[in-house]
């Protein structure tokens, strides 16, 4: 390794050349406090920055050990440290000047979820921070002045301020630690009380908007029927109180704008973890829960769809089903199917962006076209075997049909953005709305894993990927789409899942199922870090989704 007086020397050497002599200062650097490392030098001020990162040993960091044992709270100093970083650094971008990204300090920006991310990583060894640096200069010279401020000046007091324990304020980390240590809680505690989910008193569900995450301000703070409370003894918060929502079949009605599709997203959300001041810190949903909407136009591979499609008009055969382009209530029971194979234990759906022909189908209707003219059975016919007989539980959001009622365990109404239990109120109702048969054939679920359908590329192929935020990706051309992936939150986990697609594509031996792929990736992701996946050495940002979405987005790519 060089010193960081070398470093000095080879700044001076290179300035006022052509851009290309940048790439000799590759390497590592010791600077006393920290080891800075060039990782990765652009090709001229225009392209993407260049890729640096600076490691502090543990013993100069000094983060308490229980900050860091588990990988909960591990998780948590990683983004407190990350958000901090983050802040320092920005408020040194284009300080320095020059041409194109001349100047530029930038990394990851997270939003209100604590997710591991490629550019903090905590060990027992050392903290490691990656970050872009626009390697300044005037048209295509070199301006080694400028870039000396950079690293010399302005990169110093950011990394000491945050990647130093003695520099923060002790209060703040161990209110992070804290919050990881009740949030995991709480994710523990819900299968031992067979709840799905609990959301705090007085949360805040709302988002200030469709494209903020931001709380909503002056919202209505959640509040919880007496029956449907669950106390809990938190072990940093001590007691607090809560909705919780029983395993089963949960139904969410109310009036048009009474907060229904909010509580649903508070519960998909819930399977991150959210920061203080989010309002959303202590909701909570068991971490397989699956948003399962309606999509059509994706595609569909080799899935047995038998479950709720049978007897299509064109005899296709629904039992080992593919499709480049679903109709909306085939993409549902797909969706579905999915669900069950990738081993979610709750499914979570609203009526607003479902199939209606998937949900429900009512008796005048059936009247008309007989069961052996329609191919769907219809969602409703199925819920409760889901639960009985796959341990799956359903929370839907149905404002429109009685006919999930005689399926529910549980009915909460949105009233004003205020949850009432009103199941006895409903039951008393039931008899005299007596149920539509369904002619359901039976349920069974195949035991048969699907093969995966990519077909293995070359390792020095050259494959091209391109990340449209959380829309999705582009691997040599193909488009996965993403958009209907809903608890897929972040353009870094979409970074990760392109990532991930590209090697499994790279390394798939013999034939593979779709769920030995899935649990590969997921697997690698755990252990080796996202950073397994960031191929070359240009800066990416990567944050780790859910083996769900990893499922997701294999289930879209259509390997053409
Ligand atoms: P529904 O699905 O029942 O039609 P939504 O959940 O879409 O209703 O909510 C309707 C509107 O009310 C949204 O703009 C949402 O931001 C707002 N809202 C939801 N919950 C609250 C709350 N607790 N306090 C204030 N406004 C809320
Ligand atoms: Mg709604």
């Amino acid at each position: 390794m060089k010193s960081s007086s070398e470093l000095k020397q080879m700044l001076k050497q290179v300035d006022h050349k052509g851009y290309p002599a940048y790439k000799s200062l590759r390497g590592q650097y010791d600077f006393g406090d920290f080891v800075l490392m060039v990782d990765h030098v652009q090709g001229d001020p225009f392209a993407a920055p260049s890729s640096v990162s600076v490691s502090v040993p543990m013993a100069k960091a000094a983060f308490p050990d229980e900050y860091r044992d588990k990988e909960y709270s591990r998780t948590a100093l990683e983004d407190a440290l990350l958000r901090k970083f983050s802040g320092e650094i920005a408020r040194c971008s284009f300080k320095a000047k020059g041409s194109g990204k001349s100047g530029l300090f930038a990394t990851s920006r997270p939003g209100p979820e604590i997710l591991r991310r490629s550019a903090m990583c905590v060990t027992a060894q050392a903290v490691t921070a990656r970050f872009e640096v626009g390697f300044p200069a005037n048209g295509r010279t070199i301006n080694a002045r400028e870039l000396e401020k950079m690293l010399f000046e302005f990169l110093p007091p950011a990394v000491t301020q945050s990647l130093f324990y003695r520099n923060w304020d002790k209060k703040i980390l161990q209110n992070v630690y804290e919050l990881s240590v009740d949030q995991h809680y709480i994710r523990q505690e819900l299968p031992k009380r067979k709840l799905i989910a609990f959301l705090a008193e007085g949360s805040i569900l709302p988002r200030m908007s469709g494209v903020s995450s931001k709380p909503l301000k002056n919202a209505v703070p959640l509040s919880v029927p007496d029956s449907m409370r669950v106390d809990l003894n938190l072990p940093c918060h001590g007691p607090i109180s809560g909705l919780g929502i029983p395993e089963g079949v949960t139904l969410i009605i109310g009036g048009g704008y009474h907060g229904k599709s909010t509580l649903l997203t508070a519960l998909e959300q819930g399977v991150y973890n959210h920061i203080a001041g989010d309002g959303r810190e202590y909701a909570i949903t068991e971490d397989t829960a699956l948003k399962i909407r309606a999509e059509d136009g994706r595609s569909v591979q080799n899935l047995d769809l038998s479950l709720f499609i049978h007897n299509l008009p064109n005899g296709k055969d629904t039992t080992c089903f593919s499709t480049v382009d679903a109709s909306g209530s085939t993409s549902q029971a797909a969706a579905v199917m999915e669900g069950i194979e990738m081993g979610s234990h709750t499914f979570l759906i609203d009526e607003d962006t479902s199939a209606t022909n998937f949900l429900v189908r009512d008796e005048f209707m059936q009247k008309i076209v007989h069961g052996d003219k329609e191919p769907i059975t219809p969602f409703c016919a199925r819920v409760r075997d889901l639960y009985e007989k796959a341990g799956v539980s359903t929370v839907l959001v149905a404002g429109s049909s009685g006919a999930f009622f005689h399926m529910a365990d549980t009915v909460i109404q949105m009233d004003s953005y205020h949850p009432l239990d009103v199941k006895g109120r409903v039951e008393r109702f039931l008899p005299d709305y007596p149920l539509p048969e369904f002619a359901a054939g039976e349920f069974a679920l195949t035991q048969e894993d699907r093969a995966f359908w990519g077909r293995g590329l070359r390792r020095n192929d050259r494959i091209k990927t391109k990340v449209m935020t959380t829309d999705g990706f582009s691997i040599n051309r193909e488009m996965v789409d993403l958009r209907y992936v809903e608890q897929l939150i972040d353009s870094e986990q979409t970074a990760a899942l392109a990532g991930m697609l590209k090697y499994a594509l790279t390394h798939l031996s013999g034939t593979s199922t779709v769920r030995q792929v899935a649990g590969m990736l997921d697997g690698l992701a755990r252990q080796k870090g996202i950073d397994a996946f960031m191929d070359g050495y240009a800066y990416c940002g990567m944050a780790l989704p859910r083996i769900q979405e990893i499922y997701a987005m294999l289930n879209r790519y259509r390997g053409k």
